[in-house]
């Protein structure tokens, strides 16, 4: 058993803003516990880097989207700890194409990844934070989950979809003093997308108030918020991350 005091979990940690937010948990006082689809060797420089800075860091290969994969991943981390008390639903896939062009097997990848896989998790995580009374879920959304995007059905659907879930599971956990919450980022400087070609990304940065491209600790600060003690008394709600791209 690890000694850490407490234990966070945070789905995709290998890259990107999940890497950022288990950095950010990088803590003698936690334990972070991440899993991966099947970037290994991105999967250890998280660990590299969340021990560096002194942290408590773990790392499982586990597809959300399959359930046997998501049981196997979180009965790893109880052979470690006994309990979780944030789980951060961050994972993610972005598959495109125009509706008319967009493959069936894209959209269901899409769907069973980024809905499916948060209610995976979440039903694992739930079932050990009612019998603690206290847990922190929180949910990466997507600024297009309100507003849609042209080319990303699947994608924002997904997306909006989780605000939804958010708000059931807030409901239905709340008397065990369980909130659920989520982070909505607009535009941040992750692999997904970095391939845009510059001209998209002008375009896009023409619509941000803030007039940037966001980055992954951004992301990061707005979950260590939402699992800290000040928000306490919130739970149901988004935060936008997204430089006023959408109000
Ligand atoms: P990213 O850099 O592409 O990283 C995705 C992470 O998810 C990786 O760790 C990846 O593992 C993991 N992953 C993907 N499919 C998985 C699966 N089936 N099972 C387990 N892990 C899986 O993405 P990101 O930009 O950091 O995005 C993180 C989250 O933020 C996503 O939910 C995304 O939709 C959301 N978001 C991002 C942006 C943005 O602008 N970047 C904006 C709004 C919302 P591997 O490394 O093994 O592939």
């Amino acid at each position: 058993m690890t000694k850490a005091k407490r234990t966070i979990v945070v789905t995709g940690g290998s890259r990107g803003i999940g890497r950022a937010i288990s950095l950010e948990f990088a803590d003698s006082d936690i334990c972070v516990y991440f899993n991966y689809l099947s970037n290994k060797a991105e999967a250890d420089k998280t660990i590299t880097l969340i021990k560096k800075a002194g942290g408590c860091g773990y790392a499982f290969k586990a597809d959300i989207s399959v359930f046997d994969e998501v049981k196997t991943f979180f009965d790893k981390i109880f052979q470690h700890t006994e309990k979780i008390d944030i789980l951060v639903n961050n994972a993610g896939i972005s598959k495109n194409g125009l509706i008319p062009l967009l493959k069936e097997s894209d959209w269901d990848k899409t769907i069973n990844t980024n809905l499916k896989g948060i209610f995976l998790c979440t039903k694992i995580a739930a079932k050990k934070m009612i019998r603690q009374k206290y847990g922190r879920i929180i949910n990466i959304s997507s600024v297009v989950g309100f507003t849609g995007s042209a080319g990303q059905a699947g994608y924002s659907a997904s997306k909006a979809g989780i605000i939804a879930f958010t708000k059931s599971a807030a409901q239905e956990l709340a008397s065990r003093n369980i909130t659920v919450n989520a982070v909505a980022p607009g535009f941040i400087n992750t692999d997904m997308t970095r391939a845009l070609t510059e001209k998209v990304k002008k375009k896009i940065v023409a619509k941000i108030p803030l007039e940037k491209i966001g980055e992954d600790r951004n992301v990061a600060d707005a979950v260590k918020f939402l699992s800290s003690e000040q928000a306490s008394y919130i739970t149901g709600q988004v935060i936008h991350v997204n430089g006023g791209m959408y109000m």
